[in-house]
């Protein structure tokens, strides 16, 4: 265990949660929407890719 990792993403790495109603999960997949990047986790990705532009 390091405190690198805990440095870094107080550092400013972008936290995104999984932008599905009612879901707190981590997004780690991103999607282009109408208002930028979307995030959405593993189990809801799909709705990323249904987003209307
Ligand atoms: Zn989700």
């Amino acid at each position: 265990m390091s405190d690198e990792t805990q440095s870094r993403i107080s550092k400013g790495v972008y936290i995104h949660y999984c932008m599905h109603k009612g879901c707190n999960k981590w997004g780690a997949y991103g999607f282009k929407g109408r208002y930028g990047t979307e995030w959405f986790c593993f189990e809801h990705k799909d709705d990323g890719n249904l987003t209307p532009l």
